[in-house]
Parts: C-alpha cells; sequence; structure tokens
C-alpha cells in the first residue's frame, strides 16, 4: 500500500515540476515502495547539481545521491563571455558545491567516471573504485570533436575554445589582452546543434566591446559554419552593425584546419592569419554517455523518453542537459538543463514512491545575451509534452524576444544568474 505521506510527496513533486494541481496522479495504481533507493548522478553542471538538490529536497532526504564531478567548483559558463570581455573576474562566476553536501546530504565524490556498466548498474571512477546505483543520472555536458578540424586536436591552448568555463576561459582573456592594437579575433562557430545557440554571438560582441575601449584598430573576425546566425537573428544582426568595422560576420566558413603554429584558420576557399583564433569545435554528448552504449542520435546526442529522461531502451539510466538529443527547437542551455534535472528528480522520486511520473511535463527557457556591457537581448519559450509526439513540443505564443537591446534586461540577466546558481546549488 502507498503510504499517505509517500503519495502526498509524489503528489507536490508532480505538481512542483508540472505546475498541475496537487493529487492529478492520485488515481495512479501503486506499487509497493522500495525502502531505500541510490541515485548516482554523473556531472555537477546546471543538469546534475539541480537533480542532486530537487532529490534530496524534494524527496525529503528518502533517497540517497552521490554526485561524481570532477571539478572541485563549478564554474558557469553563463557569464563566462563577460570575463572574456573583461566585465568579470572566474570569481565572481565560480560557485561552491559546500551546500550541497552539508544542507542537503548530497555524497560528493570529486573525480573522473570513466565507465559505466548499465547491466551491473555500477559506475566506475578514476580514484574512487566503482559504485553501485538504483538508477544513474548522467548530465555529463559535451565534449568536442576536435579530430573533424585538421591540426586543432592536442592544440587547445595555442587555439582555446573558451566552450567549457574554467581555465580556457581564463587563457582566451589573457590571449586578448597580449594581442596587439590592429590584431585579428578570429574565432570559429560549428555547424548546429551546438551547446548555447545565442552565446559565440555574444562572445563576439564582448570582444569588440573590449577591443572598441581598449584596440579600437582591431578586428572580431566570426567565421560560422552556418548560413547564419542561430539565435536572435535579427538582434544580433543590429548589434553587429552597431560595431562598424569592429565585427566581421562571415557565414557559410566551415573550418577544414589550423595551423596552430602560425595561428592560420583553413576554410575551403580562404586562409585567414589571425593574432588570436578562438576555435569552438564540433562537439557530442559528454564522452562518459557517448561510451555507454546508449542509443544516439546522429552518433552524438543520447535519445531520451522525454516522461522518464531514460535514454531509450535503458531503463535506469537517465540522460540530461545539453547531453540529450533535443526536442523540436528546444535549446542546449543551462536554463533548460537546470529544468531536465527538475523534471527527473521528480520522476525518480515517483517511481521510487510506486507512481507513475508526471504524464505532462512542462518546461521553459530564457537566454540573455549580452551586446555590450550593459544592454541586453533575451529569448525565451515553453516546451509541453506532447502525448501523440511523446515529445515536448513549443507552445505557441508562449516565450519570445526582446524588442531592442536595454539595460533593464542587463540587470535582469545578471539576477537570472544568481537565482539559477542559486537554484542548483544554494
Ligand atoms: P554542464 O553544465 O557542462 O555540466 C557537466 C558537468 O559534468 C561538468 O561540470 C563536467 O566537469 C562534468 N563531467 C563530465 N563528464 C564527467 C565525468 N566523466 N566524470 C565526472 N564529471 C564529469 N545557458 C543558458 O541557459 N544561459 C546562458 O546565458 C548561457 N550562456 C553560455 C555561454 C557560453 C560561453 C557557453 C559555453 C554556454 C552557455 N550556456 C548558457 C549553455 C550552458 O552552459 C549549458 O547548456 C549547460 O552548462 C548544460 O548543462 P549540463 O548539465 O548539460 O552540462
Amino acid at each position: 500500500m502507498l503510504k499517505r505521506r509517500d503519495f502526498l510527496k509524489a503528489a507536490a513533486v508532480a505538481a512542483a515540476s508540472s505546475g498541475a494541481l496537487p493529487g492529478f496522479i492520485g488515481h495512479a495504481a501503486a506499487a509497493p515502495a522500495k525502502a531505500r533507493m541510490h541515485v548516482v548522478i554523473v556531472g555537477g553542471g546546471f543538469g546534475g547539481a539541480t537533480t542532486a538538490k530537487y532529490l534530496r529536497m524534494w524527496g525529503e532526504g528518502s533517497v540517497d545521491v552521490t554526485l561524481i564531478e570532477r571539478n572541485p567548483a563549478f564554474v558557469s559558463c553563463p557569464m563566462s563571455n563577460l570575463v572574456i570581455g573583461g566585465l568579470k573576474q572566474l570569481e565572481d562566476i565560480t560557485v561552491s558545491y559546500d551546500n550541497l553536501k552539508s544542507k542537503w546530504g548530497v555524497k560528493l565524490i570529486t573525480d573522473d567516471a570513466t565507465a559505466i556498466d548499465v547491466a551491473k548498474r555500477t559506475v566506475t571512477t578514476a580514484r574512487h573504485g566503482t559504485i553501485g546505483y538504483d538508477r544513474l543520472v548522467l548530465s555529463p555536458g559535451i565534449d568536442f570533436v576536435a579530430s573533424r578540424i585538421g591540426g586543432l586536436e592536442g592544440n587547445e591552448e595555442r587555439v582555446p575554445h573558451a566552450w567549457k568555463a574554467g581555465p580556457q576561459t581564463a587563457l582566451l582573456r589573457k590571449q586578448l589582452e597580449d594581442m596587439p592594437d590592429g590584431g585579428v579575433f578570429a574565432m570559429h562557430i560549428p555547424r548546429a546543434p551546438y551547446r548555447c545557440p545565442p552565446g559565440p554571438y555574444e562572445r563576439a560582441c564582448l570582444v569588440a566591446n573590449y577591443l572598441r575601449e581598449a584596440k579600437p584598430k582591431s578586428k572580431v573576425l566570426v567565421l560560422d559554419a552556418n548560413g547564419e546566425i542561430q539565435s536572435k537573428k535579427g538582434l544580433f544582426t543590429e548589434a553587429f552593425a552597431r560595431y562598424g568595422a569592429l565585427i566581421e560576420y562571415v557565414p557559410n566558413s566551415a573550418l577544414q584546419s589550423v595551423d596552430a603554429a602560425s595561428l592560420t584558420a583553413e576554410l575551403e576557399f580562404d586562409s585567414i592569419k589571425a593574432d588570436v583564433l578562438n576555435v569552438i569545435p564540433p562537439m557530442r554528448a559528454g564522452t562518459i554517455a557517448t561510451a555507454a552504449g546508449l542509443p544516439l542520435v546522429n552518433d552524438a546526442w543520447v535519445d531520451v523518453d522525454w516522461l522518464t529522461l531514460e535514454a531509450k531502451g535503458m531503463p535506469g539510466v537517465h540522460v540530461i542537459g545539453d547531453a540529450l538529443f533535443p526536442a523540436p527547437t528546444m535549446p542546449k542551455s543551462g536554463h533548460m538543463a537546470n529544468q531536465h534535472g527538475k523534471v527527473v528528480a521528480a520522476a525518480i522520486l515517483n517511481i521510487a514512491a510506486g507512481l507513475p511520473p508526471n504524464p505532462a511535463p512542462v518546461v521553459m527557457n530564457t537566454c540573455y545575451s549580452f551586446v555590450d556591457s550593459k544592454n541586453v537581448i533575451h529569448v525565451a519559450s515553453v516546451h509541453q509534452f506532447d502525448a501523440e509526439k511523446r515529445q515536448p513540443m513549443p507552445v505557441s505564443g508562449a516565450g519570445g524576444l526582446s524588442a531592442a537591446p536595454n539595460e533593464i534586461e542587463g540587470k535582469a540577466a545578471l539576477a537570472w544568474a544568481r537565482n539559477i546558481w542559486a537554484d542548483m546549488l544554494a
């Protein structure tokens, strides 16, 4: 028999996730609840940290949660372009994992997860042995497929991506500071889908914003493998135009190879010499997910069941965040990974209580982009599970786009970052 306490908890979980009235799952047949579940999470970024906290918070401590994360602290990709543009420091975008441990009772293992055995339900780590799980949540983000660009592999110190925040962010900032006035900062954007569709265009604006003040004879050259700007197109087109000769945008510029020694970018019909070369390589789901035999779409992103976020055909293995194959128009964003984290926490707690997952989850996204030190634009969308299509679909009329860059959204963007970091980690 399902205990009343469990029912109330599960209903509250489902309601918190979906916005629906508590009790709407109350007619579900309940299976006997398991005494205590152990959930292992790999990846303490936007998706994994949120899952860890919400499993413990919504579950009121009823499930054990182990989080395996290789980095000692969380460093945010959102706002990291401000560090590259000289407007923030790395410390401003770094948050401790301490609250997850001391306040929420998450067991944190600072280590690399090196392998998963789905049959045995274990995760192997580099230094902490093998850990068993009842349910596994993978939120490893992305890894790069640098081999698709000749000369790039092994040269990330000379040709940084800065597409995972941390030392690479500081390195690219340093290279920009060392660049002479009159230099060329060339950046390459891979073909979509990639992490954070508007992020590269925000970076171009913030580098140009810095150059306008510090090195006005210089230029940002944006080599986009795509045929057009991938997000907030009209707004970024206008923002680029306002920078005049400081930004040159070149679509259909797929990079073939780089010469790291001379910082030369080879395109199909052109060869470009840069002073700073920032190549964002093609990407796929984090290696721990792609190496585990999970079903992949385009050999890159994990195919999931959208009600539980389990990898298709792999019960008990949930995949969230950038690593999954997204539903139509769903961006690879921190905000979305945070939403996935809540959906998966709710689903797991329902399963632990012997209840079905919420049948109609709703997730939303908001993404702010700085076009200079103060003015910001946003895009927002809402995605609701469609029972016929078996995946979330964009809700027409919900969400939207800024009319123009403005300072009010500049304040909202900074508040968004503080709030989402707190939602995950405070
Ligand atoms: P991550 O947040 O990357 O977390 C993955 C974690 O897993 C990492 O901490 C990694 O160390 C860990 N990990 C991976 N493999 C292992 C392993 N084997 N063992 C142990 N640990 C492992 N999104 C927004 O919503 N708004 C923005 O304004 C925004 N701006 C961005 C700007 C830039 C420059 C960039 C690059 C991204 C931006 N994003 C933004 C996108 C956002 O950062 C990602 O979508 C988000 O981080 C995805 O969350 P995730 O949990 O999937 O991956």
